[in-house]
């Protein structure tokens, strides 16, 4: 315990104590260590978090207050607009610092430049500290000093630099105590919980939220499945994926720990680098989306590409509803959707083949689709999950060519190709072989209690081609 001013620590989505920057500084200047988290989910905020996203937050606050107790400490808890919360409890506290780590969200960037400014007028130090990037935004420019639009220039500016990415921080040993304690909300009071219905059964199922378990988890897919990620990685019915996303959308883990710990598996394993490296070039798209979203603000609003605009989205409740239901009559769509909503993630390959059922058969606009994963996902994430939709729709920095229009069908035979994927979502086509259960109106098979397609693939893919020829992509 120590009556000296204290650091806070304000915690956003950077809910960890080893390779926290911000924490280490605190740490190490010897001084009491105040860790707040605030939650700021008025319904002005834009992008506020999505019921799963809200719970996996619960977990995670809680695990962070285990890992903080390990260390002598304690999470203060407090609700309200972040600014203005932050800094009301920092006066006080009578706190001499408040540090943080950066983040890129407009909304948070915004509160950034707000609170140095409201701090600087109080007279206490703020500070701020990457570590939930591998390189802040300025780090990575183009040869003409702009920012990347295209991934693979990126991804080689990465390589380049990689040399410059730090080792991951320790978690400091010992917090030092402030004098006393301020008062800290209970987390079961912020309700973030679903109760009637609760549907959160299947994500209890699916996940373990919090900085040891996504410490496992990566352990766990470097050993074994990350050897054969490069061939895997399209294969929903495989478990060839890391699962890390929600884990690092909030920041249990951070990309330093994944990058180095991917690096020394390929040096102890060289069998297992194509993979590895497989991987990490995933973990730097992830760095391409933030950056692309530091860059470009109105990324989650309005398409990359202006030209988009003048799309002729249609407006239909009804086909909105049968897709985020799983009801579409395709039946590697349906077993997405279906997975989401139980485990409250989907497989990458199958979030492409829905995202283009939606904007491209269904010519619903990709905001619809982006908001439904917002409020669905796990690993909800304002970046990715932006880039994702508009990557699909066509309208984003480096997208699909708009007359790519997956074909849901072969898109399962050749990516679930014993329909075990589908089989585990979608039970009434459980006893459908394999030949016949990605098209089973195609065996003439009527399957009772499943939908038959709800509109035929190559008419609405002519419809897509002529709506985008409407706006001369
Ligand atoms: P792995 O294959 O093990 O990859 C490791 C990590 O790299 C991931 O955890 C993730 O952080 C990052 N990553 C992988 N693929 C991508 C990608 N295409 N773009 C950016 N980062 C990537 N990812 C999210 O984290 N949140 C979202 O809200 C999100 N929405 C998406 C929406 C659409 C329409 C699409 C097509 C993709 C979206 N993605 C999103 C990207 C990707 O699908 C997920 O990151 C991935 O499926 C997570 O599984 P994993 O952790 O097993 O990935």
């Amino acid at each position: 315990m120590s009556s000296e001013q204290s650091v806070i620590v304000w915690f956003r989505r950077d809910l960890r104590v080893a390779d926290q920057p911000a924490l280490t500084a605190a740490a190490a200047s010897g001084r009491p260590v105040l860790a707040l988290y605030v939650l700021d989910d008025s319904a002005a905020r834009p992008w506020a978090p999505g019921s799963a996203s809200r719970w996996w937050l619960k977990h995670a606050l809680d695990a962070l207050a285990v890992d903080l107790e390990a260390l002598g400490s304690r999470l203060v808890l407090r609700r309200g607009p972040a600014v203005a919360t932050v800094l009301a409890m920092a006066r006080e506290a009578g706190a001499g610092a408040v540090h943080f780590t950066r983040h890129h969200e407009p909304a948070e960037a915004a509160d950034e430049a707000q609170l140095n400014a409201a701090l600087a007028e109080a007279g206490i130090d703020c500070r701020r500290f990457g570590g939930n990037l591998l390189f802040e935004p300025e780090a990575l420019k183009t040869k003409a000093g702009g920012p990347f639009k295209v991934f693979t220039p990126f991804y080689r500016a990465a390589l380049a630099a990689a040399h410059a990415i730090k080792a991951p921080e320790p978690a400091p040993e010992r917090l030092t105590t402030p004098a006393a304690w301020p008062k800290s909300d209970a987390l079961d009071d912020w309700k973030l919980l679903p109760t009637k219905p609760d549907w959160a059964g299947g994500l209890c199922a699916a996940w373990k939220p919090g900085g040891a378990a996504a410490r496992e988890r990566l352990d766990d897919f470097l050993e074994g499945a990350a050897a054969s990620y490069a061939s895997d990685r399209d294969r929903p019915d495989r478990d060839g994926t890391s699962a890390l996303s929600p884990h690092l959308h909030f920041g249990e883990i951070g990309p330093r720990q994944v990058w180095h710990a991917g690096a020394l598996a390929a040096d102890l394993a060289p069998q297992a680098r194509a993979g590895i490296e497989a991987f990490l070039r995933e973990i730097v798209w992830r760095e391409f989306c933030h950056h692309l979203l530091a860059q470009f603000p109105a990324m989650p609003e309005r398409a990359f590409n202006p030209t988009f605009d003048a799309f002729p989205w249609r407006d239909d409740r009804d086909a909105l509803g049968r897709w985020q239901q799983g009801r579409t009559g395709y039946p590697i769509v349906d077993a997405g959707m279906r997975q989401l909503w139980v485990t409250g993630w989907m497989h990458n390959r199958v979030r492409m083949v829905v995202a283009s059922f939606l904007t491209k058969h269904l010519l619903l606009p990709w905001q619809d689709g982006q908001a439904w994963f917002w409020d669905t996902l796990v690993d909800a994430d304002l970046a990715n999950n932006a880039a994702g939709w508009q990557w699909v729709a066509g309208s984003g920095a480096d997208a699909a060519p708009y007359f790519r229009v997956f074909n849901p069908v072969a898109q399962g035979r050749k990516f679930d190709p014993k329909g075990d994927y589908v089989r585990q979502w979608v039970p009434e086509l459980a006893d459908v072989p394999a030949k016949a259960i990605h098209a089973p109106w195609e065996s003439g098979m009527e399957v009772a209690g499943y939908p038959a397609p709800m509109v035929e693939h190559k008419a609405a893919r002519e419809r897509a081609l002529l709506a985008y020829r409407q706006i001369r992509v």
